[in-house]
């Protein structure tokens, strides 16, 4: 039996599990809308730049729509007609600027949180009634080792991952007893366009920060979060920190190693 979903306006069967990724346009949201679907599920993917979640929503099967998770009112547009979801992906975010506390720039910060921690609070607290009434819903979260470190100039992401990170883990003890579990994914270094963005489009500082190691591609995150995705309802992976080997913590990572 299918129903008609206004969530593409297309028919998805009943038995068919639905995911939201948000921050699907590109990095670790695209690889994890491309591995959940080859895993069976209807993809719902959101970002701010339309026509790349739109192109890889057609080439998945799954559905694009425009998110702003920092804006109420296109989160409200974006989870219309959701009302039964198995997968949230927290996965929008990312650094901007990398400055001591002394001469920080409070709009990097504004931006680091309200799109990390403000934006993770919209898009869950929208979506819990829909991963509860899923019958075996999963909240994953994309923090970071920021989220569990501190390192010289990087205040304004690690607060907000740190911050993120809490209010994730809180739901663990809101939640308990509903059918939805909560999955933490902290990744040290991914190669994606995490760095670009933080140094606002400067393509040879951000590729200095990967020359010399081998670093996590956003296929590694991903196919973490499947696995997560597949186990049974009653295991709840409650967090999962993924790092290169080149990386020991934030602060500490070995060049050009042998
Ligand atoms: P990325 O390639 O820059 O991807 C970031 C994604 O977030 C993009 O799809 C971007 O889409 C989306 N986004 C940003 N602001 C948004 C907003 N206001 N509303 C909706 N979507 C928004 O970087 P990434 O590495 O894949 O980052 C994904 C997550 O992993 C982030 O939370 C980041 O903090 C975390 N992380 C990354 C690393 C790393 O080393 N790469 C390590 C640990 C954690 P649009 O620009 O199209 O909106």
């Amino acid at each position: 039996m299918s129903t008609e979903s206004a969530v593409s306006g297309s028919s998805i069967p009943d038995d068919q599990k639905i995911a939201v990724v948000t921050g699907a346009s590109s990095g670790i949201g695209a690889a994890t809308a491309r591995q959940l679907a080859s895993q069976g599920y209807h993809v719902v993917l959101g970002a701010r730049r339309t026509e790349l979640v739109d192109e890889l929503a057609s080439e998945i099967g799954g559905t694009g729509r425009q998110l702003d998770v920092t804006d109420e009112a296109s989160v409200d547009a974006f989870v219309a007609g959701l009302d039964r979801v198995h997968v949230l992906v927290n996965n929008a975010g990312g650094a901007k600027g990398l400055d001591p506390v002394a001469t920080s720039d409070l709009d990097d910060w504004r931006w680091m949180w309200e799109t990390n921690v403000l934006g993770t609070l919209r898009m869950t607290k929208a979506l819990i009634p829909a991963l509860i009434a899923s019958g075996d819903g999963l909240i994953v979260t994309v923090t970071s080792i920021a989220a569990l470190e501190v390192y010289d100039n990087g205040a304004g992401y690690t607060s907000a991952k740190h911050a993120q990170a809490v209010m994730h883990r809180t739901l663990r003890y809101e939640l308990l007893g509903k059918p939805v579990r909560l999955t933490e994914i902290a990744p040290g270094m991914v190669e994606t366009d995490f760095s670009l963005v933080r140094f606002d489009g400067d393509q040879a500082k951000a590729d200095a920060v990967y020359q010399g190691l081998t670093p996590l591609v956003a296929q590694d995150i991903a196919e973490v979060i499947g696995f997560a995705a597949s186990r049974p309802p009653h295991v709840d992976l409650d967090q999962i920190i993924i790092r290169p080997r080149d990386q020991a913590s934030a602060r500490r990572n070995v060049k050009n190693p042998g």
